[in-house]
């Protein structure tokens, strides 16, 4: 059976009340549209019996769904862009989902400690974890937006192919063929960040929080806003008067040639900092964490945002 299963554990978010109607409407309808899988759309069918993997979010779930073809049926647990997965509370329907699962893919770095908890409560039934964080060789305290580095998603694809294999041996070589597919569907969104990077490295712009760092570095563009505003944004936290008065004066003196705007940032500052953009006609760019439409794949997601980027550079 090649089904994927994408099933949305409905959490309670306690700032729902701040949304408006319409994404109140996504948040209640459970998704279980498949995701388009280039990468295994011709693929032949699994020489084994496919295993069921929980990844905690839909950006890597679609990154572990093309690695793993019709031999794995890949379960989201965070499949809405509309709200901060930062504050994503399990539900008993997630618990019963990693209890039926024989992998846990998580992001790590603090991005999803709930994941922890749920495999802590389950004891020795617990299914094995493929930690990303720890994958790609960093530490808690570290950026946790690992799937904006094209550098770590790379590393991180390498340690899920390497995962999938040890859980079914029998099934490697269809695992390494799936890889070889993803790395091809790979190319045009490393080709993007290449081409943005020769065109526009050293670019200052605005960002109102960290999620878009590691692409930051990747394309060449510098990060001007203070990073103890940005960084009080990532805590829920205020940031200093000088730091909010340095970041719109970057955003109306002409420092900033480009705003990365985060749509699932909750708080009134970033979009106070978005106004002061539009009304000095520095170009927005809104991105979000988790992929948008939440259909897509990881590198069609990716590609559409960066072209948002460079399309905003050129102006
Ligand atoms: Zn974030």
């Amino acid at each position: 059976m090649t089904t994927r299963r994408r099933s949305s554990a409905r959490p309670l978010y306690g700032f729902l009340l701040a949304l408006t109607a319409a994404a109140a409407l996504v948040l209640s309808g459970c998704s279980s549209t498949p995701a388009a899988n280039p990468a295994s759309a011709s693929a032949a069918a699994c020489p084994t019996t496919p295993t069921n993997i929980v990844v905690t979010t839909n950006v890597w779930a679609s990154v572990v769904d093309q690695l793993v073809g019709a031999c794995a049926n890949v379960s989201t647990v965070i499949t809405n862009s509309a709200a901060d997965p930062h504050d994503f509370e399990p539900t008993a329907e997630t618990s019963s989902l990693f209890s039926s699962s024989q992998l846990v893919v998580m992001n790590g770095l603090g991005y999803d400690e709930w994941a922890n908890k749920i495999v802590s409560s389950l004891g020795a039934d617990a299914p094995p974890v493929l930690n990303l964080g720890d994958a790609v060789g960093l530490k808690l305290g570290a950026n946790p937006h690992i799937w904006y580095s094209p550098d770590y998603v790379q590393k991180a694809s390498v340690a899920i192919s390497a995962k999938v294999k040890e859980i079914d041996p029998k099934s490697s070589d269809y695992f390494d063929t799936q890889a070889a597919s993803f790395a091809t569907a790979l190319k045009p969104y490393l080709d993007k960040i290449a081409s943005i990077k020769a065109a526009y490295s050293g670019t200052n712009i605005g960002a109102t929080e960290t999620v878009f760092n590691y692409m930051a570095a990747a394309t060449g563009l510098v990060i001007t806003t203070p990073p103890g505003f940005i960084a009080a944004i990532a805590t829920d936290s205020e940031p200093s008067t000088r730091d909010v008065a340095t970041f719109r004066e970057q955003l109306s003196d002409g420092t900033d040639k480009v705003l990365i705007f985060n749509s699932q940032t909750e708080g009134g500052l970033p979009n106070q900092m978005r106004d002061v953009a539009q009304s000095n006609n520095v170009p927005v760019v809104t991105i979000t964490e988790s992929l948008n439409p939440a259909d897509s794949t990881f590198q069609a997601w990716q590609i559409a945002q960066l072209d948002a980027l460079a399309q905003a550079l050129a102006t």
